[in-house]
């Protein structure tokens, strides 16, 4: 079986977050969907057994079709041949028709570059075009997939495209949140950044401004 839309994701839950409600959208339309992660997430909150539980759970919300771990090494992952020729090998089985990857170019910072985020973005760019190479010493038949689009936009940026996935955003926010270990976990500092919660504040806060804005304009 091919997957259609296959999203790679450096931790466990960045796939989730950055095109989680995405790969619901498209599941739903009937399509097949799957979810790479670069690694265990070991360098994390949690341990790379409970982030594997989180995310198979996440995977059952979303009704993902594949979710696999590739673990290059929380912290450490590097773009080099051999492991653009490893996900390559990812793309010639899996065959999608549309490949996912975190943004390749971002400033390094906390919440932002980390490491293991744009070097993602370089592997699969990188193991995008390999796949389709003759020669390339990579396993499976050759395969060029359709288009590959990114996420984790960095501030500032403009999308070249959005797409609405309102009708899935409740299973969106769902999937993450079975990322306890990362949003729930104690000693974790921050530990209002909850996903339900943030969204629900930020679409009190929107709801507000458009209240605001419609009362600024009745005044007119
Ligand atoms: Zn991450």
């Amino acid at each position: 079986m091919s997957v259609d839309f296959l999203a790679f994701g450096p931790h466990p839950d960045d796939a989730e977050i950055g095109c989680g409600g995405l790969l619901r959208k498209m599941k739903r339309l009937g399509h097949t969907t799957g979810i790479i992660d670069i690694t265990s997430g070991d360098m994390g909150w949690g341990t790379p057994e409970i982030r594997a539980a989180e995310s198979a759970e996440a995977a059952k919300i979303l009704q993902l079709d594949v979710r696999e771990c590739l673990d290059f090494g929380d912290g450490r992952v590097e773009d080099t041949f051999e492991n653009r020729c490893r996900v390559a090998g990812i793309i010639r089985k899996h065959r999608p028709q549309v490949v996912f990857a975190p943004y390749f170019d971002l400033p390094i910072g906390r919440g932002l570059g980390h490491n293991d985020h744009y070097k993602s973005g370089e592997i699969v760019s990188n193991a995008y075009n390999l796949a389709h190479l003759a020669k390339a010493p990579v396993e499976g038949e050759l395969f060029q997939a359709k288009a590959i689009y990114y996420y984790f936009i960095p501030p500032g940026r403009m999308p070249t495209f959005i797409v609405d996935i309102s009708d899935d955003w409740q299973d969106w926010l769902a999937a993450i949140d079975c990322h306890k270990s990362q949003f729930y976990h104690p000693e974790r500092p921050r530990p209002e950044h909850r996903p339900v919660e943030a969204a629900a504040t930020q679409r009190r806060e929107q709801d507000a401004q458009r209240r605001n804005q419609d009362g600024e304009r009745r005044k007119r």
